[in-house]
């Protein structure tokens, strides 16, 4: 299955391809026929499998066929500020070849600049709960014309409270229009929901993130900030990391890591968004030839990096988005590869590992021996230090002769096993508590 099998008018073909999609995802192949005829959806997918595009480029699709008219007629809500932000890029990026308007508004910042530009107005409108709800209060948002509506990440919005939030913005929708409801999973309480916003629509389901999530190869480093190249450059010492994706927070911090990479004769090359498109083609090019073995990438210019055979991801940097490590360490198994993920965690990122095991419901094995083991390695991760019920998979699926450094515990679990608690206190420090424990 190709983009151009999906209907897709061609500003937008063009659109996916200048991002480097090749094929569509299963929830766009599944979702955009549907979503073009004008059926109600609800599609189960998390983020990860690409079910943003499945949702935007459709919608974008739809508004184009007619000439804006200064209405918001399509409106997505996401539980977060993060995952609404990522959404309006979403269509920015495939919009690019449209004169289509989206906003993207979020509270926890001051409401002045988003209500200028909804008087200027805007097609597309991608909001959270809450701020909406506060600027549709004060007059400032109309919801009469909006003809798709999309509730992304529905179970999240649950979870955090907003569903209140959510049934009043929905009220204040024309009953007439399209709407697309996604979520990750399908409680009792969404399926509700879905029976009462939903007119007979259609189901499309992918498999479960997690099951991509598992497949690979997760480890953790506790590590100083000030020994992360350090290790990095240990680990690059193992040729078997043949084609490794490094993912640093800012465009800085991979420009300066692919500088002392090099002064320590490695050759990486970086990919952000301050190189031209020429530069970054140029960067993919020579990484998917094999020339360059490590590229160095910010989450954003990462989107739409498609390249079989990646061998290693390398989170040098946490993110602080729970979100964006799924989306990363994906890129290593693609294809129905396995691949292999390592993650540095500094001091102050631990809360972000908490965030990242919350979501993919795993424990991240941690590499206890290393040369530059931080003296923090043996804090808990999760702030709860009662012993763990039960050991960590001690032994099994030991790569010691095969990995540098050596692992405490084996492939990543699930929480479930548990009792839905997650506790990370895997360094032999606290393993030997655990051991007295019955399994
Ligand atoms: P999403 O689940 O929408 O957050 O998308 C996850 C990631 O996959 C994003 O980085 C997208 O840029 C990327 N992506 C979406 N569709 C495709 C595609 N068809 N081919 C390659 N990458 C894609």
């Amino acid at each position: 299955m190709h983009f151009q099998d999906l209907n897709l008018i061609d500003p937008l073909l063009r659109a996916v391809r200048a991002e480097g999609y090749e094929t569509p995802t299963p929830i766009q192949e599944q979702a955009i026929p549907h979503v073009l005829s004008g059926r109600d959806l609800i599609g189960c997918a998390q983020t990860g499998t690409g079910k943003t595009a499945a949702f935007a480029l459709p919608i974008l699709q739809h508004l184009a066929a007619r000439p804006s008219n200064g209405a918001i007629r399509s409106l997505i809500l996401s539980p977060t500020r993060e995952l609404a932000t990522q959404i309006g890029d979403s269509f920015a990026v495939y919009g690019r070849n449209l004169r289509l308007r989206t906003i993207v508004i979020y509270g926890g910042v001051g409401q002045q600049p988003q209500v200028d530009k909804l008087r200027r107005g805007a097609d597309i409108l991608v909001a959270t709960p809450g701020r909406l709800l506060d600027l549709m209060n004060q007059g400032f948002v109309n919801l009469t014309r909006i003809e798709i509506f999309v509730l992304d990440e529905a179970d999240r919005m649950l979870d955090m409270g907003f569903i209140h939030d959510v049934r009043r913005v929905i009220s204040a929708l024309p009953t007439r229009r399209q709407t697309l409801l996604f979520s990750a999973t399908m409680p009792q309480d969404i399926q509700d929901l879905a029976d009462r916003i939903l007119v007979k629509p259609v189901r499309v389901e992918v498999t479960p993130q997690a099951t991509t999530v598992e497949k690979i190869d997760q480890s953790v480093f506790f590590v100083e900030k000030k020994d992360k190249r350090a290790l990095l450059e240990h680990l690059l010492g193992d040729r078997a990391i043949r084609r490794v994706l490094v993912f640093t927070r800012t465009k800085h911090g991979a420009n300066k890591l692919v500088e002392q990479l090099f002064r320590s004769n490695i050759q990486a090359e970086a990919i952000h968004g301050n190189k031209s498109q020429t530069a970054r083609e140029r960067a993919l090019a020579n990484f998917k030839s094999g020339r360059t073995r490590v590229l160095v990438a910010t989450d954003i210019a990462a989107r739409g990096i498609d390249v079989d055979d990646v061998t290693h991801v390398i989170n040098y940097d946490l993110p602080n988005e729970p979100e964006s490590y799924v989306h990363r360490i994906g890129r290593t198994a693609r294809a129905g590869a396995s691949g292999i993920a390592f993650s540095f965690c500094d001091a102050e990122e631990r809360a972000y590992l908490r965030d990242i095991e919350k979501l993919i419901r795993l424990r991240v094995p941690v590499v206890s021996e290393h040369p530059f083991a931080a003296a923090h390695a043996a804090l808990p991760v999760h702030g709860d230090s009662r012993p763990n019920p039960r050991p960590f998979n001690q032994g099994r699926n030991d790569r010691r002769g095969g990995q540098p450094g050596s692992r405490q515990g084996g492939s990543p679990r699930r929480d479930q096993q548990h009792g839905g608690r997650t506790n990370v206190n895997r360094s032999p420090h606290h393993a030997e508590g655990r051991r007295s424990q019955p399994e």
